[in-house]
């Protein structure tokens, strides 16, 4: 089909609005002397644009807000759940589903059941909490992504892949002590990087060779999905909901996290294909998220999710959502911004370390970087650096993170604007000084102080 337009829209009209907050430069100054230069002190209500995570963040469509409105809310056996119930069996061809309130709730269950002291879980990249999930019972997160994977600059077109050489020789090493293997798609950790089918393939084969249950982390499987339709060899005449299940069929089973790609402001689920851990599953589901068929939500929030499975495969829905991120990557580098490469699915990375070699990594270029983004644009980023890492940070990035179907094109175009002004005055850019340091989990509660000249 003749392709007459290059820019991609928006695919769908706007039937509810917020008002965007619009303050001044003066009030955001003041607003982040209050919050000691910290972000996450500032309330939403100062934030013009607000790019601190994709999570739970998506605006629901018409007809996920209508299908909410007839959730069955009864404690057991609700009718919300069948329907959920089945969307999740179409989509994963697993059978056995269960809901929780979101991804970390399901880790908790799963790997309640799985993870024992001196065992180790391998992936791609572990995201935190399930990392933290892992090792908080004693177990080890063990991460094999591909060289590729580790490089900013590489722009190999799957940069989540597993090395499967090295998850081969780490099955045969550690025999009897992996209770199960994963994949994390898109890779969350290494900036929403795809995994392409060829490597699922290759992972699922070793897994299966040495008996070990596999396990997909699918928070961002559609965006994964459509990244193998764009990318991957022989893909681009499929329908992505065909890759999609595929993805799920060479899998045992998946953990999710429904604030992602089930395009809702809250919710989970664990779907498996053998009934073998399912009893034992839903007795702890019982014990810490509620009863079976509703998991620590309200039935609602089970309608929302079922519609949203759905809706997330509309392929011009995924090729606007990863139109977003390749946009700002592109025009942030004309404008000399460095970024990751290439971008990932749902977030763009800025490469503050070279942005602003002038300022040493002890000094928290990216929290600068946040700081003057807040202060001239009214945006809201999250450093991913030394303030998150300490001295164990190996780059000084700035995520955004979009929200899905939440900020327009004008909007984009609007804050790329303000960069101009930003690249040209970065030298007068300063570092910052941490005041208070709390005792774990550093960044969100931090407090900062500008450093001036001389
Ligand atoms: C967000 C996320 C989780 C955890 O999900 P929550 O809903 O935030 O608890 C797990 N894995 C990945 C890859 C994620 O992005």
């Amino acid at each position: 089909m003749e392709k007459k337009h290059r820019t991609i829209i928006e695919p769908f009209k706007i039937k509810v609005v917020e008002p965007l907050p619009l303050p001044s430069r003066e009030e955001r100054e003041e607003y982040l002397r209050k919050a000691g230069y910290n972000l996450f002190l500032v309330p939403s209500r100062e934030v013009t644009f607000d790019f601190l995570t994709d999570s739970g963040t998506t605006a629901m469509s018409a007809e996920q807000w209508g299908a909410m409105m007839v959730g069955d809310e009864s404690y057991a056996g609700s009718r919300s759940f069948e329907k959920f119930e089945k969307v999740v069996r179409e989509l994963t061809g697993y059978s056995h589903v269960i809901p929780t309130h979101q991804g970390r709730a399901a880790e908790k269950l799963v790997f309640s059941l799985l993870a024992k002291p001196g065992m180790k879980i391998p992936s791609n990249n572990h995201f935190d909490t399930t990392r933290a999930n892992i090792e908080q019972l004693g177990a080890e997160a063990v991460d094999l992504v591909i060289a590729e994977g580790k490089d900013p600059q590489s722009r190999h077109p799957f940069k989540g892949n597993i090395d499967l050489a090295r998850l081969e020789a780490f099955c045969q090493e550690n025999q009897g002590k992996i209770p199960c293997g994963m994949l994390t798609i898109t890779n969350n950790t290494g900036g929403g990087q795809p995994v392409s089918l060829e490597n699922i393939r290759g992972a699922a084969a070793i897994y299966r060779k040495h008996g070990i249950p596999f396990i997909l982390d699918v928070c961002r499987f559609a965006e994964n999905s459509y990244f193998i339709k764009m990318r991957e060899p022989g893909q681009q005449e499929r329908p992505v909901r065909d890759i999609a299940r595929e993805t799920f069929a060479l899998a045992d089973g998946c953990m999710m996290s429904a604030k992602k790609d089930a395009l809702v402001n809250i919710g989970g689920f664990i779907a498996l294909k053998d009934p073998a851990w399912v009893d034992r599953l839903r007795s702890l589901l019982i014990l810490t998220e509620g009863f079976p068929t509703y998991g620590g939500l309200a039935a609602r929030d089970l309608e929302a999710m079922a519609v949203g499975l759905i809706d997330v495969l509309e392929e011009s829905y995924l090729e606007y959502r990863l139109a977003v991120t390749r946009y700002m990557a592109e025009k942030l580098n004309r404008l000399g911004i460095p970024t990751v490469q290439p971008p990932g699915g749902h977030a763009v990375y800025i490469d503050a370390k070279s942005f602003l070699p002038h300022i040493p990594p002890a000094q928290f270029p990216g929290q600068a970087l946040v700081v003057e983004l807040f202060r001239s644009e009214g945006i809201r980023s999250c450093e991913i650096g030394s303030v998150m890492f300490g001295k164990a940070a190996t780059m000084e990035l700035v995520r955004w993170a979009f929200p899905r179907r939440v900020y327009t094109q004008s909007h984009f175009d609007y804050i790329l604007e303000g960069m101009e002004d930003l690249v040209a005055n970065k030298d007068r850019l300063r570092g910052m000084r941490m005041t208070y340091e709390p005792p774990f989990l550093r960044h969100f509660t931090a407090r900062f102080e500008p450093l001036l000249d001389g």
